[in-house]
């Protein structure tokens, strides 16, 4: 264990895992299934959007030199509310056409006035003010034909797949959700339903990181827990290293006697880094077993939690090269007085409030790393900087949950 990078700042433990990478795989997927998927290649547009120039608004398409000086009375010489039927229209001195939003502008019309302010009387229109050119939305002023407008690494959120059919893409290339395997370690442990024996407990942290392996777009798989014994966990480790691309474990990797993850990773896996300077969250490892990546992450659940953020999350985004950022950070002011650990980067949970004056954040629930309500029940975690004084009033980062 000695050369292996101990106590380490977060920082150095992102670069460190992220050393380790695994190939990932495309495959095609329909539009209907791209959400929150990552798109694997980059694509540019099949067509041009706007494909043809057309109408912002309800109302009239005119020559704009026939609009100056209002108002202004023209003849109305057709309708036009669907592409073909512009065909055959040319609109002269004097003249309009009566035009729904995203119709195409007839040939000779140049500006467009929205009906609110016309007055209509027997096959005339009256313009209350001058036509306007900003109403005529131009071919390809949104998006030109072969154009890259979605780079690869793009998270497909809802705005992007629509984008996407824009561009009239029917199926998008995505990375292939990597397979996640969740194994909680534990004699204590019991899955919710039953009722507790003495010393039990429910096990609850599968649950949230299975969840948090969804977030991502990724594939949680929850495994049984294990017990603490280093033959069920070689059994459940072997099983998740033939069957999946990533292993999360939580539990054991403490400095106690019975904390096994930690002693089966020194005995027979590799360790490239063990313990890391955040609170919540100091214990966890990383490394390989029979060369599947694996993260030894706490028990608590509040630490598995801010580990699965602070170190997780940055590993599966950078080996499926996802882009965009990850989490929204914001500054707020401290409402209540809050202190870092002296050696170690510290997430406190807050409240978090809009006020006139700006976000403010708020320490209002009991922050044991075993009481994992502190997480469900507040908005955000400040971020803390180890050693620094904080006092009310002062500006902090905080991740928004
Ligand atoms: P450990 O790191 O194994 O010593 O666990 C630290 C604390 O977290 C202990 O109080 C455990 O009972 C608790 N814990 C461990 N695993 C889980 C789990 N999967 N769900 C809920 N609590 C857990
Ligand atoms: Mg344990």
């Amino acid at each position: 264990m000695s050369e292996t990078p101990y106590f380490i700042q977060l920082k150095e433990a992102v670069e460190i895992s992220c050393r380790t990478t695994i190939k990932t795989e495309t495959e095609t997927v329909p539009l209907d299934e791209s959400h929150n998927r990552i798109l694997a290649k980059d694509l540019s547009s099949l067509v041009d959007d706007p494909a043809f120039d057309n109408s912002a608004m309800d109302g009239f398409a005119m020559r704009y030199q026939d609009t100056t000086n209002p108002p202004q009375t023209l003849d109305i010489i057709a309708t036009i509310q669907a592409a073909g039927q512009e065909d055959n229209v040319i609109v002269g001195p004097n003249q309009a056409v009566r035009i729904m939003t995203g119709a195409p502008i007839p040939k000779g019309a140049d500006s467009v006035l929205q009906v609110e302010l016309t007055n209509i009387n027997e096959g005339k229109v009256t313009l209350q003010q001058e036509g306007m050119k900003n109403f005529i939305r131009k071919r390809g002023e949104n998006l030109t034909k072969g154009s890259i407008s979605i780079k690869a690494g793009t998270i497909l959120t809802p705005s992007i797949v629509g984008l996407c059919a824009t561009m009239g893409h029917p199926d998008l290339p995505v990375i292939k959700p990597l397979k996640v395997a969740i194994i909680s370690t534990g004699d204590e442990l019991v899955s919710p339903g039953g009722p507790l024996q003495r010393g039990e407990i429910y096990e609850s942290n599968s649950f949230g990181i299975a969840g948090l392996v969804k977030w991502l777009g990724h594939e949680p798989i929850r495994m049984n827990s294990a017990g603490d014994s280093i033959d069920e966990l070689r059994q459940a480790l072997d099983k998740a290293a033939s069957s999946c691309d990533l292993i999360l474990t939580s539990g054991g990797v403490s400095m106690g006697e019975w904390d096994l993850v930690r002693k089966i990773m020194e005995d027979e896996g590799k360790i490239h880094f063990w313990r890391v300077k955040i609170r919540p969250g100091s214990p966890p490892l990383f490394g390989t077993w029979r060369d599947t990546p694996i993260f030894g992450l706490p028990g608590n659940p509040v630490s598995s939690h801010v580990v699965f953020r602070a170190l997780v999350a940055p590993w599966i985004r950078n080996t499926t090269s996802a882009k965009g950022p990850l989490e929204v950070r914001a500054l707020a002011r401290l409402e209540t007085p809050v202190r870092p650990s002296k050696d170690s980067l510290t997430f406190r949970r807050v409240s978090i409030e809009m006020t006139h004056s700006g976000l403010v954040a708020h320490q209002k629930i009991h922050q044991g790393s075993g009481n994992i309500a502190s997480m469900a029940l507040s908005e955000g975690m400040a971020v803390l900087q180890p050693g620094r004084e904080y006092s009310i009033g002062d500006m902090v980062e905080v991740m928004i949950l």
